[in-house]
Parts: structure tokens; sequence; C-alpha cells
């Protein structure tokens, strides 16, 4: 799919007519506001546009123009736009605006970069109302949301099931947003005291947290059991924002332009990036943009402990473990069992083949609990072809990354942004590395005590929040606790 010749003529009917297929090759066209608001396609497979928006060395000139002068929320409008050509560019401008305003984030400056000492850069993700880099696919998604339930005449209610940092900014993104109300289950007692607080201390009828007296899969379960009920989801208008809404794997293309922009001068200078990966979400948005045609050199993929992806990158074997066999670490947003986002990437390996996708998987995967594609061409061609480097950091990496930023620039990271900075150590080359800064530290401070023996200061921005009364629900492992209570909140005014 990236082979193809277009003649200018047709490159030009294309940019505005982008559709979406199924990795698994069974799903007409669709548009992007269609996609947007459904979850997988209906063949299980996840939506990818037929080919991917291309620009130009001009258009990138022109990029680096309207960042400058109109910032950031412009950048995002104009690459937006390629990818949502049916939602008109005057409120394509206004979503974006509104998304990414100084009001919302902690900076005028949306996503500045900083440069280490030792050479390595840093984008700075985390200064949305999260603190998370999630923020910045959320706020466009909370827009736009809104946008396409208004045009719908539409109302949804979010189902979904956090360990931390997706369900905070999930709620600050949907809270005040016209037709949304979000019901979110947390593992009750477990996520970090500053993850309690941020969600449990809103106090909104549309914003419902629910603390499930289990671990974060006995949350999914219940999600994927109500969800599993057509019925009951089509009556109660049921929706998600999890990671493979194609909406936030675009709005995150955006900020890896404004990092390009931000450290490269011209198009012949390139620029890597380093990504702690859990989901796949981060870097295939990463991927996306250099398959775009932005100048990228490497894309390192940096997992933890749970080195899945890793251990594919470095054999060709894609191994997903059972919830039983993924270890509880210090960067646990990172704790996953398989990656979601990963099919569609292994669709551009396969040049678009749905059938192989399917393949591997609907039938290699849950028959046998992995795929190898070790031995074939495709595989062999990732690293030369895409970028694709991998790395895995452990607990004492990154207990040791972030001590020693801290000495030596008087910088804290957090632990999942400290993986990052582990891994892009071990494998930077001659060209600059940005590493995508992944939350704040004060989101995560036992680690960060652990490894320079004091907490870190807490942001003006939250300061008091700990202490804010809280509203949640408990429940047990129980689908019909959970189905009454959202008729329950759906029917109450
Ligand atoms: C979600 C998250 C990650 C992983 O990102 P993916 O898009 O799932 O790869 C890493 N670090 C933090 C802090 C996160 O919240």
């Amino acid at each position: 799919m990236f082979s193809i010749a277009i003649s200018t003529k047709n490159e030009a009917t294309r940019l505005t007519c982008v559709q979406y297929v199924s990795t698994r090759g069974n799903c007409s066209p669709q548009s992007f506001s269609d996609i947007l608001l459904s979850g997988l396609a209906p063949d299980g497979g996840l939506f990818v546009p037929q080919s991917y928006p291309q620009v130009s060395a001009r258009q990138l000139d022109d990029f680096r123009m309207l960042l400058a002068e109109q910032g950031y929320a412009a950048l995002a409008a104009a690459v937006l736009s390629l990818f949502a050509p049916d939602i008109p560019q005057a409120d394509l401008s206004g979503i974006c605006k509104r998304a990414y305003s100084s009001d919302v984030f902690a900076t005028s400056d949306i996503v500045p970069v900083s440069k280490l000492n030792d050479g390595l850069y840093l984008a700075h993700l985390s200064d949305g109302p999260t603190a998370a880099f999630k923020d910045m696919a959320m706020q466009f998604l909370g827009q736009v949301f809104e946008y396409e339930l208004a045009r719908r005449n539409s109302n949804i209610n979010i189902l979904g099931a956090t360990s931390g940092d997706t369900g905070s900014s999930a709620e600050y993104a949907m809270l005040g947003r016209k037709g949304i109300r979000v019901f979110m289950l947390t593992p009750a007692g477990r996520m970090t005291p500053f993850q309690q607080a941020q969600m449990y201390s809103i106090a909104d009828p549309a914003i419902i947290n629910i603390a499930v007296d289990g671990v974060f899969d006995d949350c999914q379960d219940l999600v994927k059991a109500v969800a599993a009920d057509l019925d009951f989801k089509e009556k109660y208008q049921i929706g998600a924002v999890n990671s493979i809404n194609w909406g936030r794997i675009c709005a995150q293309v955006v900020y890896y332009f404004a990092s390009w922009l931000r450290v490269s001068g011209s198009v012949d200078e390139k620029v890597s990036f380093c990504v702690p990966t859990g989901n796949f979400g981060n870097i295939l948005a990463g991927h996306v943009a250099k398959q775009m045609g932005l100048p990228i050199g490497k894309l390192i993929l940096a997992t933890n402990e749970n080195n899945v992806l890793d251990e594919f990158f470095r054999t060709g074997v894609y191994r997903v473990r059972d919830a039983a066999a993924v270890y509880a670490t210090s960067s646990p947003s990172m704790d996953i069992s398989k990656a979601s986002n990963f099919e569609r990437f292994i669709y551009d390996v396969f040049d678009g083949d749905g059938a192989r996708v399917r393949e591997l998987f609907a039938e290699n995967l849950p028959r046998q609990g992995y795929f190898d594609i070790s031995h074939t061409p495709e595989f062999a061609g990732i690293a030369p072809r895409f970028g694709f480097e991998s790395g895995a950091s452990r607990h004492a990496d990154r207990v040791n990354a972030i001590k020693n930023i801290w000495e030596s620039d008087g910088v804290i990271v957090d632990p999942h942004t400290a993986d990052g900075i582990a891994v892009a150590r071990q494998l930077r080359g001659s060209t600059p590395v940005v590493v995508t800064e992944t939350a704040l530290p004060v989101k995560f401070a036992q680690t960060i005590e652990e490894a320079i023996g004091f907490v870190p200061k807490t942001p003006a921005r939250f300061a008091g929040l700990e202490e804010l009364p809280r509203t949640f629900t408990e429940i047990g492992k129980d689908v019909d606790a959970l189905r009454a209570l959202i008729v329950e909140r759906v029917a109450a005014p």
C-alpha cells in the first residue's frame, strides 16, 4: 500500500476522501465520522485508512509556519483535516482550538521540546488536565464526539475500565460535553493515591466512577460482558473511548509533527523517536506520521518487564500473556498482556493483506496463544522499511534513569518516560532522538521517592486535589450490579 505510484491528480482526490477499511479486509469503506463512534470493525478487525495521506516538503514548510504563527491548535487542524475530510475545515479548526487551548493545557506553547544534557530531547506531552500524554488525544476526542453527537442529535454512554491514566483523561475530556455520560470502572484501592484523587474528586452527575472489588482485569471483564449484550448496548447507547479508537490515534500523530518541527530545521534533518509503549497506540501514531512522509529516522519502542512487543521485534514471535503472567511493575501503565493496536501495524507489514491479518489474529493467536512470522521476508523487512527498533527497561533501569536525569539536569521524569530514556540511551545513533514524555512524576510519587529520596512537588494546578471529597460507587465483580447501575443513572434526570 505504500508502493503504489499515484498521479498528482489522483493524489489530490485521495486527500479529500480518505476512507477507512478493516485490517481484516471484510468491511466496506467508511468515512471518519462513521468510524469515530464505533469500536471494532464488524469483521472483528480495526479501522485503518485505506491509504495514508502523504505530506510534501512544501506542506511541511507550511506546517512550520502554522505552528510558529498560530500554534499547536492550527497545526492539529491542518494535520487532522487529512484524516477527517468529511468534517468541514472551519468546524475542525473550532474543535482543535477548544481542545488545544491554554485554558486546558498548563503551557501556552503546547508540546514544548527540551534538550537534556546528554543530547536526548524530551517532548512534553503531559501538560494537559490529568498530567498524562493521553490528554493530547482525549481532549480532541471529547470535542469531536460532542460535535458529532450534536450533528446526529444523539447521546452516548461511555463505558470503560482503567488502571489509572486512561480513565481520568477520558473523564476530564468528557466532563461538561453535551450528550456524553461516562461510566468508568476502577480496581478498588489499586491506583496511585494521585490517580484516585483525580478521578474520585470529580463531582458531576454525568461522570460515574465505579470502584470494583477486584483487579483491572475484573473491571475489563465486566465491561466486555456488558458490551457483549447487544440489545442492552443499543438500548443504552453504550460506547467506548479505548485505545483502538482511530480518533485518538490520529490526534496523536499531530505531536510527532510538532516535535519534529521543533527539533529539525529542514526536511533533510531526520529525527528519531523513542516511545514508552503499552497498547502500541502512541508509537503507532509515530509510525503513521512516518508513513505520511514526516522525516522520522528510527522509531524505538521501549517496554518495561512486560516485554511482549520487544520480544516480537527481536524474534518475530508475538506471544500474548495470560493476565496472571503480567508483572505488576513500577511503570504500571505499560503492564499489558496484549497490545490492542498492534494489528494495525501488522496490517502495514503485510501490505494491507486482510486475509493474512485475519489468519494471524483471528486464528493463530486464539488457537496457540502466539503467532510466529520470523521466517517471512516481511519480518526481515521491518527494521529497514519501517525504522523500528526495540528495547526493554527494568525497575533498576528506570530508577537509575530517574536518578541520573535528576542529578545531571535537575529534571524529574516519571517512571514510564524513564523507561524511554533508558532504552534511548541503549539504542540511539547519530540522529537526534526525541523521547516522548508520558506523564508527570507526581502521578507516580512512590517510585520517584525510591529513586531520588523525596516526593516530587505537586504542580500548583493540582494543589489540594488529594484533600477534596470523593464520589464513587462500589460494586462487586457482578455484571447485574453494573447493568442496574447504568439503567438507574441513565434514567436519572
Ligand atoms: C497509556 C500510557 C502508556 C502506554 O501508551 P500506549 O499508547 O498504550 O502504548 C505509557 N505511559 C503512560 C504514563 C501511559 O498513561
